[in-house]
Protein backbone atom coordinates (compact mmCIF):
# COMPACT_ATOMS: atom_id res chain seq x y z
CA UNK A 1 0.00 0.00 0.00
CA UNK A 2 0.41 3.45 -0.12
CA UNK A 3 1.88 5.84 2.81
CA UNK A 4 -1.13 7.81 1.95
CA UNK A 5 -3.37 4.62 2.11
CA UNK A 6 -2.19 3.42 5.32
CA UNK A 7 -4.37 3.44 8.42
CA UNK A 8 -3.66 3.45 11.65
CA UNK A 9 -5.89 2.12 14.61
CA UNK A 10 -5.98 3.90 17.88
CA UNK A 11 -7.03 2.71 21.24
CA UNK A 12 -5.18 4.19 23.86
CA UNK A 13 -7.54 6.95 24.45
CA UNK A 14 -9.49 5.14 26.96
CA UNK A 15 -7.34 5.70 29.49
CA UNK A 16 -7.31 8.40 31.63
CA UNK A 17 -5.98 11.35 30.21
CA UNK A 18 -3.58 11.73 32.90
CA UNK A 19 -2.17 8.14 31.90
CA UNK A 20 -1.01 9.80 28.33
CA UNK A 21 0.15 13.20 26.34
CA UNK A 22 -1.31 13.48 23.33
CA UNK A 23 1.48 15.67 21.12
CA UNK A 24 3.14 16.29 17.96
CA UNK A 25 6.40 15.25 17.45
CA UNK A 26 9.37 18.32 17.09
CA UNK A 27 10.68 17.54 13.90
CA UNK A 28 14.82 17.01 13.31
CA UNK A 29 16.47 20.02 10.22
CA UNK A 30 16.96 18.34 7.15
CA UNK A 31 16.21 15.21 7.47
CA UNK A 32 18.07 11.99 5.58
CA UNK A 33 17.02 8.28 5.01
CA UNK A 34 19.54 6.10 6.39
CA UNK A 35 17.91 2.80 6.07
CA UNK A 36 14.46 1.18 5.57
CA UNK A 37 13.73 -2.49 6.22
CA UNK A 38 12.01 -4.09 3.55
CA UNK A 39 11.09 -7.02 6.04
CA UNK A 40 9.11 -4.81 8.35
CA UNK A 41 7.51 -2.78 5.51
CA UNK A 42 5.85 -6.25 5.16
CA UNK A 43 4.21 -6.68 8.29
CA UNK A 44 2.40 -3.13 7.78
CA UNK A 45 1.60 -3.83 4.32
CA UNK A 46 3.70 -0.58 2.85
CA UNK A 47 5.10 -1.23 -0.41
CA UNK A 48 8.44 -0.36 0.34
CA UNK A 49 8.82 1.75 -2.79
CA UNK A 50 7.31 4.42 -0.83
CA UNK A 51 10.25 4.34 1.74
CA UNK A 52 12.30 6.23 -1.16
CA UNK A 53 9.77 9.22 -1.09
CA UNK A 54 9.68 12.55 0.39
CA UNK A 55 6.65 11.93 2.00
CA UNK A 56 8.19 8.89 4.04
CA UNK A 57 11.01 11.17 5.44
CA UNK A 58 8.49 13.82 6.35
CA UNK A 59 6.41 10.43 7.94
CA UNK A 60 9.45 9.36 9.90
CA UNK A 61 9.94 13.10 10.74
CA UNK A 62 6.43 13.58 12.19
CA UNK A 63 5.82 15.99 9.76
CA UNK A 64 3.21 13.58 7.94
CA UNK A 65 0.80 11.28 9.56
CA UNK A 66 -1.02 8.34 8.65
CA UNK A 67 -4.93 7.89 8.21
CA UNK A 68 -6.51 8.18 11.55
CA UNK A 69 -3.24 8.86 13.42
CA UNK A 70 -3.02 11.45 17.13
CA UNK A 71 0.41 11.07 18.30
CA UNK A 72 0.55 10.41 22.08
CA UNK A 73 3.63 9.55 24.61
CA UNK A 74 2.32 6.69 27.71
CA UNK A 75 3.56 7.28 31.07
CA UNK A 76 5.23 4.52 33.30
CA UNK A 77 7.24 4.41 35.96
CA UNK A 78 9.84 1.92 36.64
CA UNK A 79 12.82 0.67 38.85
CA UNK A 80 16.44 1.66 37.86
CA UNK A 81 19.16 -0.48 39.01
CA UNK A 82 16.66 -1.43 42.03
CA UNK A 83 15.67 1.87 43.30
CA UNK A 84 11.77 2.78 42.08
CA UNK A 85 11.58 6.10 40.17
CA UNK A 86 7.75 6.59 40.43
CA UNK A 87 7.64 8.56 37.02
CA UNK A 88 9.46 7.84 33.68
CA UNK A 89 7.68 7.41 30.23
CA UNK A 90 7.90 7.78 26.47
CA UNK A 91 10.86 10.87 26.72
CA UNK A 92 11.56 10.74 23.27
CA UNK A 93 8.75 8.40 22.17
CA UNK A 94 5.67 9.11 20.40
CA UNK A 95 3.23 6.24 18.85
CA UNK A 96 1.52 6.35 15.94
CA UNK A 97 -1.23 4.06 16.20
CA UNK A 98 -1.20 0.35 15.34
CA UNK A 99 -1.22 -1.02 11.66
CA UNK A 100 -1.96 -4.58 11.72
CA UNK A 101 -1.69 -4.78 15.56
CA UNK A 102 2.27 -3.78 15.36
CA UNK A 103 2.13 -0.20 17.02
CA UNK A 104 3.89 2.31 15.34
CA UNK A 105 6.35 4.25 17.71
CA UNK A 106 9.67 6.83 16.78
CA UNK A 107 12.28 6.94 18.79
CA UNK A 108 14.18 10.20 19.22
CA UNK A 109 10.72 12.63 18.08
CA UNK A 110 11.70 15.42 20.75
CA UNK A 111 10.52 16.30 23.70
CA UNK A 112 7.61 15.04 25.69
CA UNK A 113 6.37 15.34 29.09
CA UNK A 114 8.01 12.36 30.14
CA UNK A 115 11.37 13.71 28.76
CA UNK A 116 12.60 14.37 32.68
CA UNK A 117 15.91 16.23 32.30
CA UNK A 118 16.62 13.98 28.50
CA UNK A 119 16.28 15.94 25.38
CA UNK A 120 13.79 13.62 23.44
CA UNK A 121 16.37 12.87 20.80
CA UNK A 122 18.35 9.64 20.09
CA UNK A 123 21.34 9.72 18.11
CA UNK A 124 22.28 7.68 14.75
CA UNK A 125 24.86 5.23 16.53
CA UNK A 126 21.94 4.22 19.09
CA UNK A 127 19.13 3.85 16.81
CA UNK A 128 21.56 1.97 14.23
CA UNK A 129 21.86 -0.41 17.03
CA UNK A 130 18.18 -0.51 17.75
CA UNK A 131 17.10 -1.19 14.28
CA UNK A 132 19.97 -4.36 13.42
CA UNK A 133 19.74 -5.69 16.84
CA UNK A 134 15.98 -6.03 16.64
CA UNK A 135 16.24 -7.79 13.34
CA UNK A 136 19.35 -10.22 14.06
CA UNK A 137 17.14 -11.23 17.49
CA UNK A 138 14.25 -11.66 15.27
CA UNK A 139 16.07 -14.25 12.83
CA UNK A 140 17.07 -16.40 15.83
CA UNK A 141 13.99 -16.60 16.53
CA UNK A 142 13.64 -14.74 19.82
CA UNK A 143 11.29 -12.93 20.41
CA UNK A 144 11.50 -9.28 20.04
CA UNK A 145 10.39 -5.84 19.01
CA UNK A 146 11.34 -4.82 15.30
CA UNK A 147 12.22 -1.50 13.32
CA UNK A 148 10.85 0.06 10.04
CA UNK A 149 13.41 2.78 9.48
CA UNK A 150 16.14 5.08 10.37
CA UNK A 151 16.80 9.27 9.60
CA UNK A 152 19.78 11.11 10.33
CA UNK A 153 19.66 14.80 10.18
CA UNK A 154 21.38 18.04 10.90
CA UNK A 155 19.93 18.47 14.21
CA UNK A 156 22.64 17.80 17.11
CA UNK A 157 22.16 16.47 20.35
CA UNK A 158 25.09 16.56 23.19
CA UNK A 159 26.15 13.22 24.63
CA UNK A 160 29.13 12.88 27.18
CA UNK A 161 32.20 14.75 25.61
CA UNK A 162 30.66 15.43 22.26
CA UNK A 163 27.89 16.61 19.66
CA UNK A 164 25.70 13.74 17.66
CA UNK A 165 23.30 13.99 15.33
CA UNK A 166 19.78 13.46 15.83
CA UNK A 167 18.36 10.44 14.37
CA UNK A 168 14.62 8.60 14.08
CA UNK A 169 14.03 5.41 14.16
CA UNK A 170 10.90 3.78 13.47
CA UNK A 171 10.08 0.73 16.13
CA UNK A 172 7.01 -1.87 15.69
CA UNK A 173 5.91 -3.73 18.85
CA UNK A 174 2.37 -5.91 19.16
CA UNK A 175 2.79 -4.13 22.81
CA UNK A 176 4.81 -1.42 24.10
CA UNK A 177 3.15 -1.87 27.76
CA UNK A 178 6.07 -2.84 30.16
CA UNK A 179 6.15 -4.06 33.70
CA UNK A 180 7.04 0.20 34.38
CA UNK A 181 3.51 0.90 33.33
CA UNK A 182 1.75 -1.69 35.61
CA UNK A 183 3.83 -0.11 38.77
CA UNK A 184 2.63 3.28 37.72
CA UNK A 185 -0.71 2.39 37.18
CA UNK A 186 -0.94 0.95 40.77
CA UNK A 187 -0.23 4.26 42.39
CA UNK A 188 -2.64 6.04 40.49
CA UNK A 189 -5.99 7.65 42.73
CA UNK A 190 -8.42 4.86 40.99
CA UNK A 191 -5.53 2.10 40.87
CA UNK A 192 -7.82 -0.73 41.19
CA UNK A 193 -9.92 0.39 38.06
CA UNK A 194 -6.50 1.73 35.85
CA UNK A 195 -5.33 -1.66 36.25
CA UNK A 196 -7.75 -3.50 35.46
CA UNK A 197 -7.98 -1.68 32.38
CA UNK A 198 -4.14 -1.92 31.70
CA UNK A 199 -4.39 -5.55 32.42
CA UNK A 200 -7.43 -6.09 29.40
CA UNK A 201 -5.49 -4.10 27.27
CA UNK A 202 -2.25 -6.13 27.50
CA UNK A 203 -4.61 -9.26 27.41
CA UNK A 204 -5.92 -8.15 24.30
CA UNK A 205 -2.70 -6.93 22.48
CA UNK A 206 -0.60 -10.32 23.53
CA UNK A 207 -2.53 -12.98 25.45
CA UNK A 208 -6.19 -12.81 23.37
CA UNK A 209 -6.84 -16.46 24.41
CA UNK A 210 -7.15 -15.57 27.84
CA UNK A 211 -10.03 -12.81 27.27
CA UNK A 212 -12.34 -14.99 28.04
CA UNK A 213 -10.95 -17.34 30.57
CA UNK A 214 -11.64 -16.98 34.76
CA UNK A 215 -8.81 -15.57 37.02
CA UNK A 216 -7.64 -14.10 33.18
CA UNK A 217 -5.19 -11.52 35.07
CA UNK A 218 -3.19 -14.30 37.10
CA UNK A 219 -3.24 -15.94 34.22
CA UNK A 220 -1.67 -13.61 32.36
CA UNK A 221 0.71 -12.90 35.30
CA UNK A 222 1.43 -16.92 35.34
CA UNK A 223 1.99 -16.94 31.02
CA UNK A 224 4.47 -13.99 31.25
CA UNK A 225 6.34 -16.01 33.29
CA UNK A 226 6.25 -18.70 31.61
CA UNK A 227 7.18 -16.57 28.14
CA UNK A 228 9.82 -14.58 30.10
CA UNK A 229 11.64 -17.51 31.20
CA UNK A 230 11.43 -19.06 28.05
CA UNK A 231 13.05 -15.45 26.28
CA UNK A 232 15.95 -15.22 28.99
CA UNK A 233 16.44 -19.10 28.07
CA UNK A 234 17.02 -18.13 24.48
CA UNK A 235 19.56 -14.53 25.46
CA UNK A 236 21.35 -17.12 27.66
CA UNK A 237 22.32 -19.76 25.12
CA UNK A 238 22.99 -17.04 22.23
CA UNK A 239 24.75 -15.18 24.65
CA UNK A 240 22.93 -11.78 24.54
CA UNK A 241 22.97 -9.50 27.17
CA UNK A 242 20.37 -6.69 27.89
CA UNK A 243 22.51 -4.64 29.38
CA UNK A 244 19.91 -2.27 31.05
CA UNK A 245 17.00 -4.87 32.52
CA UNK A 246 15.05 -2.24 34.47
CA UNK A 247 11.39 -2.33 35.05
CA UNK A 248 10.70 -0.18 32.33
CA UNK A 249 12.68 -2.01 30.00
CA UNK A 250 10.92 -5.46 30.80
CA UNK A 251 8.14 -6.19 28.35
CA UNK A 252 4.72 -7.36 29.29
CA UNK A 253 4.41 -9.13 26.18
CA UNK A 254 7.79 -11.24 26.85
CA UNK A 255 9.91 -9.71 24.16
CA UNK A 256 13.08 -7.99 24.17
CA UNK A 257 12.16 -4.28 24.02
CA UNK A 258 14.34 -1.18 24.25
CA UNK A 259 17.40 -1.60 22.81
CA UNK A 260 20.84 0.63 24.80
CA UNK A 261 23.94 -0.72 25.56
CA UNK A 262 23.41 -4.84 25.04
CA UNK A 263 25.50 -6.87 23.53
CA UNK A 264 26.13 -10.67 22.06
CA UNK A 265 28.95 -12.01 24.24
CA UNK A 266 32.51 -12.20 22.07
CA UNK A 267 34.54 -14.21 24.36
CA UNK A 268 32.83 -16.23 26.90
CA UNK A 269 32.73 -14.84 30.60
CA UNK A 270 30.27 -15.32 32.49
CA UNK A 271 30.02 -12.51 34.02
CA UNK A 272 30.32 -10.13 31.97
CA UNK A 273 28.93 -6.84 31.88
CA UNK A 274 28.36 -4.75 28.76
CA UNK A 275 26.77 -1.71 30.46
CA UNK A 276 29.52 0.39 31.52
CA UNK A 277 27.79 2.02 33.95
CA UNK A 278 26.91 -1.05 35.72
CA UNK A 279 29.55 -1.14 38.09
CA UNK A 280 28.01 -3.80 40.33
CA UNK A 281 27.15 -5.98 37.88
CA UNK A 282 23.57 -5.83 38.52
CA UNK A 283 22.47 -6.91 34.62
CA UNK A 284 25.43 -9.30 34.42
CA UNK A 285 25.19 -12.27 31.94
CA UNK A 286 24.95 -14.90 34.49
CA UNK A 287 22.10 -12.13 36.47
CA UNK A 288 19.86 -12.22 33.76
CA UNK A 289 17.81 -14.61 35.22
CA UNK A 290 17.59 -13.74 38.14
CA UNK A 291 16.76 -10.19 37.34
CA UNK A 292 13.80 -10.75 35.26
CA UNK A 293 12.47 -13.10 37.97
CA UNK A 294 12.84 -9.96 40.10
CA UNK A 295 11.17 -7.73 38.04
CA UNK A 296 8.58 -10.54 37.70
CA UNK A 297 8.34 -10.06 41.41
CA UNK A 298 8.13 -6.42 41.55
CA UNK A 299 4.95 -7.19 39.01
CA UNK A 300 3.01 -9.50 40.93
CA UNK A 301 3.53 -6.96 44.03
CA UNK A 302 2.17 -4.07 41.23
CA UNK A 303 -0.79 -6.20 40.18
CA UNK A 304 -1.21 -6.92 44.06
CA UNK A 305 -5.15 -5.39 43.81
CA UNK A 306 -6.07 -7.73 40.82
CA UNK A 307 -4.19 -10.74 40.84
CA UNK A 308 -3.43 -13.33 44.15
CA UNK A 309 -0.19 -11.93 44.80
CA UNK A 310 0.74 -14.72 47.26
CA UNK A 311 -0.32 -17.47 44.74
CA UNK A 312 1.51 -15.29 41.70
CA UNK A 313 5.12 -14.91 43.89
CA UNK A 314 4.26 -18.88 44.51
CA UNK A 315 4.29 -19.41 40.96
CA UNK A 316 7.94 -17.44 40.47
CA UNK A 317 9.13 -20.39 42.01
CA UNK A 318 9.11 -22.30 38.51
CA UNK A 319 10.79 -19.61 36.62
CA UNK A 320 14.23 -20.92 37.18
CA UNK A 321 13.43 -24.44 36.39
CA UNK A 322 11.47 -23.38 33.43
CA UNK A 323 14.08 -21.55 32.62
CA UNK A 324 16.57 -24.35 32.77
CA UNK A 325 14.77 -26.72 30.85
CA UNK A 326 14.74 -24.24 27.95
CA UNK A 327 17.75 -23.54 28.30
CA UNK A 328 19.46 -26.94 28.03
CA UNK A 329 17.24 -27.96 25.50
CA UNK A 330 18.44 -24.96 23.13
CA UNK A 331 22.03 -25.83 24.16
CA UNK A 332 21.48 -29.88 23.49
CA UNK A 333 20.44 -28.42 19.86
CA UNK A 334 23.09 -26.20 19.59
CA UNK A 335 25.12 -28.90 19.95
CA UNK A 336 23.81 -31.26 17.68
CA UNK A 337 22.60 -33.74 20.95
CA UNK A 338 19.56 -35.09 22.15
CA UNK A 339 18.70 -34.53 25.87
CA UNK A 340 16.69 -36.46 26.44
CA UNK A 341 18.88 -39.65 26.20
CA UNK A 342 21.06 -38.58 29.13
CA UNK A 343 20.10 -38.65 32.97
CA UNK A 344 20.51 -34.28 33.49
CA UNK A 345 19.71 -33.64 29.60
CA UNK A 346 23.25 -33.11 29.71
CA UNK A 347 23.64 -30.24 32.15
CA UNK A 348 27.02 -31.40 33.58
CA UNK A 349 28.14 -31.50 29.63
CA UNK A 350 27.29 -27.64 29.19
CA UNK A 351 28.18 -26.74 32.36
CA UNK A 352 31.81 -28.55 31.30
CA UNK A 353 31.89 -26.47 28.18
CA UNK A 354 31.29 -23.31 29.72
CA UNK A 355 33.84 -23.66 31.85
CA UNK A 356 36.22 -24.46 29.01
CA UNK A 357 35.56 -21.81 26.61
CA UNK A 358 36.14 -19.35 29.60
CA UNK A 359 39.63 -20.93 30.40
CA UNK A 360 40.42 -21.17 26.58
CA UNK A 361 38.93 -17.72 25.45
CA UNK A 362 36.89 -18.54 22.93
CA UNK A 363 34.86 -16.66 21.02
CA UNK A 364 31.22 -18.29 22.49
CA UNK A 365 29.04 -18.15 18.75
CA UNK A 366 31.82 -18.81 16.76
CA UNK A 367 32.47 -21.66 18.87
CA UNK A 368 28.87 -23.22 17.87
CA UNK A 369 29.14 -22.83 14.42
CA UNK A 370 32.61 -23.89 14.44
CA UNK A 371 31.58 -27.16 15.90
CA UNK A 372 28.41 -27.63 13.25
CA UNK A 373 30.77 -27.75 10.52
CA UNK A 374 33.10 -29.98 11.98
CA UNK A 375 33.38 -33.62 10.09
CA UNK A 376 35.79 -35.81 12.30
CA UNK A 377 37.41 -35.38 15.73
CA UNK A 378 40.50 -35.58 14.20
CA UNK A 379 39.82 -32.20 13.08
CA UNK A 380 39.80 -30.27 16.34
CA UNK A 381 41.97 -27.89 15.48
CA UNK A 382 39.68 -26.04 13.56
CA UNK A 383 38.04 -25.23 16.44
CA UNK A 384 40.87 -25.13 18.94
CA UNK A 385 43.11 -23.14 16.93
CA UNK A 386 41.10 -20.10 17.62
CA UNK A 387 41.57 -20.36 21.06
CA UNK A 388 43.66 -18.62 23.18
CA UNK A 389 44.21 -22.08 25.04
CA UNK A 390 43.26 -25.03 23.52
CA UNK A 391 43.79 -27.89 26.34
CA UNK A 392 40.57 -26.87 28.55
CA UNK A 393 38.48 -27.18 24.86
CA UNK A 394 40.54 -30.40 23.95
CA UNK A 395 39.49 -31.71 27.41
CA UNK A 396 35.94 -30.68 27.11
CA UNK A 397 36.19 -32.63 23.56
CA UNK A 398 36.28 -36.24 25.34
CA UNK A 399 33.19 -35.59 27.03
CA UNK A 400 31.25 -34.64 24.42
CA UNK A 401 32.71 -37.71 22.33
CA UNK A 402 31.43 -39.61 24.72
CA UNK A 403 28.01 -38.22 25.03
CA UNK A 404 27.66 -38.55 21.14
CA UNK A 405 28.72 -42.17 21.53
CA UNK A 406 26.83 -43.08 23.79
CA UNK A 407 23.92 -41.29 21.80
CA UNK A 408 24.65 -42.75 18.59
CA UNK A 409 24.91 -39.65 16.65
CA UNK A 410 26.57 -38.82 13.09
CA UNK A 411 28.44 -35.88 12.61
CA UNK A 412 25.88 -35.79 9.53
CA UNK A 413 22.98 -36.07 11.84
CA UNK A 414 24.53 -33.58 14.57
CA UNK A 415 25.16 -31.25 11.56
CA UNK A 416 21.52 -31.27 10.81
CA UNK A 417 20.35 -30.26 14.18
CA UNK A 418 23.25 -27.62 14.36
CA UNK A 419 22.72 -25.95 11.53
CA UNK A 420 19.29 -24.80 11.71
CA UNK A 421 20.11 -22.69 15.19
CA UNK A 422 23.90 -22.09 15.05
CA UNK A 423 24.26 -19.36 12.83
CA UNK A 424 27.59 -18.50 10.65
CA UNK A 425 27.16 -14.64 11.47
CA UNK A 426 26.43 -12.74 14.99
CA UNK A 427 26.21 -9.30 15.09
CA UNK A 428 29.08 -7.72 17.37
CA UNK A 429 29.59 -4.60 18.83
CA UNK A 430 32.67 -4.34 17.10
CA UNK A 431 30.51 -4.52 13.50
CA UNK A 432 27.69 -2.49 14.64
CA UNK A 433 30.64 0.22 15.33
CA UNK A 434 32.41 -0.12 12.27
CA UNK A 435 28.77 0.55 10.89
CA UNK A 436 28.30 3.70 12.92
CA UNK A 437 31.79 4.93 11.69
CA UNK A 438 30.71 4.73 8.08
CA UNK A 439 27.12 6.35 8.91
CA UNK A 440 28.68 9.47 10.59
CA UNK A 441 30.76 9.95 7.26
CA UNK A 442 27.21 9.58 5.56
CA UNK A 443 28.20 6.10 4.28
CA UNK A 444 25.09 4.00 4.74
CA UNK A 445 26.22 0.75 3.25
CA UNK A 446 27.48 -1.29 6.04
CA UNK A 447 24.51 -0.30 8.00
CA UNK A 448 22.56 -1.75 4.86
CA UNK A 449 24.73 -4.75 4.74
CA UNK A 450 24.35 -5.89 8.29
CA UNK A 451 21.15 -5.22 8.22
CA UNK A 452 21.25 -8.00 5.34
CA UNK A 453 23.71 -10.31 7.58
CA UNK A 454 21.42 -9.71 10.97
CA UNK A 455 18.38 -11.07 8.63
CA UNK A 456 19.76 -14.08 7.09
CA UNK A 457 22.71 -15.18 9.87
CA UNK A 458 22.68 -18.56 8.41
CA UNK A 459 23.51 -17.78 4.57
CA UNK A 460 26.83 -16.55 3.25
CA UNK A 461 27.40 -13.38 2.79
CA UNK A 462 29.76 -12.54 0.02
CA UNK A 463 32.89 -10.04 1.19
CA UNK A 464 32.17 -10.76 5.20
CA UNK A 465 33.72 -13.98 5.84
CA UNK A 466 35.97 -11.65 8.54
CA UNK A 467 32.50 -11.21 10.06
CA UNK A 468 32.37 -15.32 10.73
CA UNK A 469 35.91 -15.17 12.50
CA UNK A 470 36.56 -14.94 16.20
CA UNK A 471 36.13 -11.10 17.59
CA UNK A 472 39.66 -9.34 17.08
CA UNK A 473 40.77 -9.30 21.04
CA UNK A 474 41.20 -5.81 21.00
CA UNK A 475 37.45 -5.65 20.47
CA UNK A 476 36.01 -8.45 22.38
CA UNK A 477 33.48 -7.97 25.12
CA UNK A 478 33.55 -3.65 25.11
CA UNK A 479 31.54 -2.02 27.85
CA UNK A 480 29.16 0.63 26.23
CA UNK A 481 27.77 3.82 28.01
CA UNK A 482 24.31 3.92 28.40
CA UNK A 483 24.43 7.22 27.25
CA UNK A 484 22.19 7.11 23.42
P1 LIG B 1 16.16 3.75 28.83
O1 LIG B 1 16.85 3.11 30.02
O2 LIG B 1 17.07 4.19 27.75
O3 LIG B 1 15.08 2.87 28.33
O4 LIG B 1 15.50 5.12 29.34
C1 LIG B 1 14.97 5.34 30.63
C2 LIG B 1 14.03 6.52 30.62
O5 LIG B 1 14.71 7.70 30.25
C3 LIG B 1 12.85 6.37 29.67
O6 LIG B 1 11.73 6.96 30.28
C4 LIG B 1 13.30 7.17 28.47
O7 LIG B 1 12.21 7.67 27.73
C5 LIG B 1 14.09 8.29 29.12
N1 LIG B 1 15.11 8.85 28.22
C6 LIG B 1 16.27 8.27 27.83
N2 LIG B 1 16.96 9.09 27.02
C7 LIG B 1 16.23 10.21 26.87
C8 LIG B 1 16.40 11.44 26.17
N3 LIG B 1 17.49 11.68 25.43
N4 LIG B 1 15.42 12.37 26.26
C9 LIG B 1 14.34 12.15 27.02
N5 LIG B 1 14.11 11.03 27.71
C10 LIG B 1 15.04 10.06 27.64
MG1 LIG C 1 13.57 2.19 28.14
MG1 LIG D 1 -4.58 -9.39 45.86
Amino acid sequence: MKLNELEVNIDYFEFDENLYQKLDATPVLNPKLVSFNKKACDLIDLDCKECETQEFLDFMNGKKLLKNSTPYSMVYAGHQFGYFVPQLGDGRAINLGSVNSWHLQTKGSGLTKYSRQGDGRAVLRSSIREYIMSEAMHSLGIPTTRALAIIDSESFAHREWESESCSIVMRLSPSWIRIGTFEFFARTDDAKANLTQLADYVISQSYPHLENEQNKYQKMFYELVDRSSELVAYWQAYGFMHGVLNTDNFSMAGLTIDYGPYAFMDYFDKNCICNHTDNEGRYSYNNQPYVARWNLMVLANAMGSIIDEEKAIEYLHTFLPQHENVYLNLMNKRLGLDGSKSSDNNASLVKELLGSLESSQMDYNVFFYRLTNLSSFDELNSITDIAVFREPLINWFDSYKEVCEKEESSFESRNAIMKKVNPKYTIKNYMLQEAIEKAHEEDYTLVNDLLKIAQNPFDEHEGFERYSNPTPLEHANLKLSCSS
